[in-house]
């Protein structure tokens, strides 16, 4: 669906806008490149996380199965995560976690057929295949939070209990090693997408934020796209969202700083970009 809306947005700026063909090279162009590139993180013995070409996923091998966290979006970066995924799960069972419907993190789910794929419980079986069609759906629902042990790891899967960056998202923690998976609720450098069709709700972000850091001991966060980091990427993201709000109400001179703190953030203008989010707010204020 967001490569959808890109190939919209890209086809409408170069048409309609004579600053088009400059947007589009700027910050689409190199936007779609970044998201293709992948990078492959041997993080321990059993975890391997494969950052980019799409939303980030991490790959977790046990003797008895293999935890999966997002598929990719399209051809090759979903075949080639599929391809590690067999490379080292072998024979064992399969479990997909998707954190959220957009088909940047779930359009290798189709490859996974026959595997356990979990999703967040305030989707269903009617909204998932419109989004994203019924090869791809999931098989198992969460709607509060679900426990496994995967080897030596004991993991979390955590719906959110309201909207954030959709209507329905998961994050994963290991607890062994102190790893949150955040989903596209926590992206390290990159504006944010809100958008109404999902229920985007840039209150639920900061909610998320509060909730995580309570029950969660953090050490390590795998973000929906951008780079891993610490606890850092969590609070400069609750920052980012208290700064555009601070901004939707703020005098010109301070809306301008405000902005530009966040310059150079991976950013599309009018989709995703600081002002967007602050416009999510001006839109949406006294919550
Ligand atoms: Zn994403």
């Amino acid at each position: 669906m967001v490569k959808k809306i890109l190939i919209v947005f890209a086809v409408l700026v170069v048409l309609g806008l004579g600053t088009g063909a400059g947007i589009y090279f700027t910050y689409l162009y190199p936007f779609m490149q970044k998201m293709k590139h992948t990078e492959t993180i041997s993080y321990d013995k059993q975890l391997t996380l494969v950052i980019g070409g799409g939303g980030n996923s991490g790959i977790l091998v046990s003797d008895s199965a293999v935890l999966v966290i997002d598929t990719k979006i399209d051809e090759p970066s979903s075949q080639q995560l599929y391809n590690q995924v067999k490379q080292l799960a072998g024979s064992k069972p399969i479990i997909v976690v998707n954190t959220h419907i957009h088909t940047d993190h779930t359009f290798g789910n189709k490859l996974f057929k026959g595997q356990t794929i979990i999703a967040g419980g305030n989707y269903d079986k009617d909204i998932w295949s419109k989004e994203d069609g019924v090869e791809s759906l999931p098989t198992v629902w969460v709607k509060d939070s679900l426990v496994v042990n995967i080897g030596d790891e004991t993991v979390t899967i955590l719906n959110l209990p309201f909207s954030a960056h959709t209507q329905s998202d998961v994050m994963v923690y290991l607890h062994n090693r102190k790893m949150l998976f955040g989903g596209d609720v926590i992206l390290n450098h990159q504006s944010p997408i809100l958008l109404s069709r999902y229920n985007a709700d840039a209150y639920g972000y900061l909610n998320a934020f509060d909730l995580v850091e309570k029950r969660f001991d953090i050490a390590k966060v795998v973000p929906g796209h951008g780079p891993v980091g610490g606890i850092e990427v969590i609070d400069n993201y609750r920052a980012f969202f208290k700064d555009m709000k601070t901004a939707s109400t703020a005098d010109a001179a301070t809306e301008k700083s405000l902005l530009d703190k966040y310059s150079d953030y991976t950013q599309i203008p009018l989709l995703m970009s600081p002002s967007a989010a602050e416009n999510w707010f001006k839109s949406n204020p006294a919550k």
